[in-house]
């Protein structure tokens, strides 16, 4: 662990979000761009990475006011364990149980998580970690695909079997009749394209269907019904939350509807939670009804994707999968049995290189595990509710200042822990982004809201301090407000 005593400045937090361009030019200049025939030495590369490198790395998980995207950090918990898992590195793919507890680690941390977000384990068997909550969209999309091409069969008359994973698209729907599919979901997260893209299901099968332009990350209801009536076979991707607004797909009647009208057409239900699914440990008061709802009656879903790298705050990369459909998880992602034999009778913990993309996996399980474990539930449930109320306290400056205005509404108890904003006066706006960011003390993303620019604060840290971050956004928005408006600025 000496290594560890040499990177000791990891565990304290940064107050600058991003490196100055001078720290990033010299750390690129200062790379070693031909392979040396004799090695360097260990001591050369440790001040090369820490003195040339590391400076001109992005602060973005160590600095509480990095806002641009949910990188979340990582707590010290998750950072010892990260060390541990490197150091050990253990290779959680065959269930060997006389080998390694690895298994049974990965297996009770994605149980304990599950108890942190209320997910009953009985009803989703299926679990996974991955690297992301691209991975998981993948699985879900894979299973997805699946299950309605066996479906859509199923249903035939004569009924027939047939299944993608073993005779691939083209001939599965073909014997079921399968001509189209269609992913129905609501403002999409860009990964989902991507899944489906991956998956053989096609970008252009995404359908968004949102109920209005006040409301295009909510559901329309209707339009979802005859979609479904419709002969296509259909994946519906719920969006909790929308990646812009933070806001969510639906509510538990919604849900329940969803679940109704999938088992009516053979449809399968996917939950893109990436970072949404959060709002599960958060208390049912009335200052989160909005929330509670939007995550109401997540049990209901086929399967579930969620990031630990972004809210649980563990180093990347991390996200993981549930879902209820482990026979088919284990189909569509199984190895051919006699390659990866586990360890006789010890079956009561799935082999995790049949259930996900990877055979040789990280053990990415640690980090969430000690995470978990060292701070509880409570400071899970606390820690969200300090990032909701950092982000609704600028929510409410935002909505009483002459100079913003708050998006997608002005309703500040939908407000999760995003929040989006533009500037009334168009000069201004066109360079809002880039004048927050001037000073480096806070980052913010720009993104497109309704066709025009605005721009997103998301409130992903653990080191999140409601009045300290929120002086130093209103500083960075105040500052802006005055260089937009300065004589000789270009912003009249
Ligand atoms: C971040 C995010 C993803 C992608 O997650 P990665 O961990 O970056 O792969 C997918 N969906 C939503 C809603 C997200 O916010």
């Amino acid at each position: 662990m000496s290594l560890q005593a040499d990177l000791d400045f990891t565990s304290t937090e940064v107050f600058e979000a991003v490196s100055s361009e001078a720290y990033v030019e010299h750390a690129a200049a200062s790379l070693i761009s031909s392979l040396p025939d004799d090695g360097l030495g260990l001591e050369h590369i440790k001040k090369h990475l820490i003195n040339d490198i590391a400076p001109g790395f992005s602060g973005s998980s160590r600095c509480p006011t990095y806002y641009a995207y949910t990188t979340g950090g990582v707590t010290d918990a998750a950072l010892f364990a990260d060390w541990v898992a490197s150091t050990y590195d253990q290779n959680v793919h065959v269930h060997l149980p006389r080998d390694t507890v690895a298994t049974s680690v990965e297996s009770t941390t994605l149980r304990l998580l599950q108890q942190l977000l209320s997910l009953d384990e009985v009803r989703f068997p299926g679990r996974i970690f991955t690297t992301g909550a691209t991975a998981s969209n993948v699985l879900g999309m894979a299973l997805g695909r699946e299950f309605i091409v066996a479906e859509a069969g199923r249903r035939k008359s004569p009924p027939i079997r047939t299944s993608v994973a073993e005779l691939g698209v083209l001939e599965a729907c073909f014997q079921a009749g399968v001509e189209n599919i269609q992913v129905l979901a609501t403002l999409p997260h860009s990964s989902l394209y991507k899944a489906a893209s991956a998956v053989g299901i096609g970008r252009d099968s995404v359908i968004a269907l949102p109920l209005s332009d006040d409301e295009p990350w909510r559901f329309d209801m209707d339009a979802l019904a005859k979609h479904l009536a419709s002969e296509t076979a259909s994946i519906i991707s719920i969006s909790a939350g929308e990646v812009s607004s933070g806001r969510f797909a639906t509510n538990g009647e919604e849900m329940a509807r969803i679940r109704t009208l999938a088992d009516q057409h053979g449809a399968w239900v996917h939950i893109d939670g990436a970072f949404g699914l959060q709002a599960l440990v958060l208390p049912h008061t009335e200052a989160y009804k909005a929330l509670n709802e939007g995550v109401s009656s997540f049990h209901l879903a086929d399967s579930i994707a969620g990031d630990a790298h972004k809210l649980l705050n563990v180093p990347y990369d991390c996200g993981f999968f549930f879902t209820r459909a482990l026979d088919l998880q284990q189909k569509v992602f199984g190895n051919p049995a006699a390659a990866y034999l586990s360890t006789p009778g010890a079956l009561s913990i799935p082999t995790p290189l049949n259930l996900g993309l990877e055979n040789s996996r990280r053990f990415r399980a640690l980090p969430v595990y000690a995470s978990l474990v060292a701070y509880g539930r409570i400071w899970h449930c606390k820690l969200l509710e300090r990032q909701i109320a950092l982000a609704r306290r600028i929510g409410s400056y935002i909505l009483n200042s002459t100079v913003y205005e708050l998006l997608p509404n002005n309703d500040i108890d939908q407000i999760y822990m995003v929040v989006l904003f533009r500037a009334h006066s168009e000069s201004l706006n066109a360079q809002l982004v880039p004048l927050l960011n001037a000073s480096r003390e806070i980052r913010v993303s720009g993104l497109p809201w309704k066709g025009q620019q605005a721009a997103r604060i998301a409130v992903g840290n653990w080191r999140v301090d409601v009045d300290r971050d929120f002086g130093v956004i209103v500083k960075a928005l105040e500052a802006a407000a005055v260089a937009g408006s300065a004589p000789g600025s270009s912003f009249p």
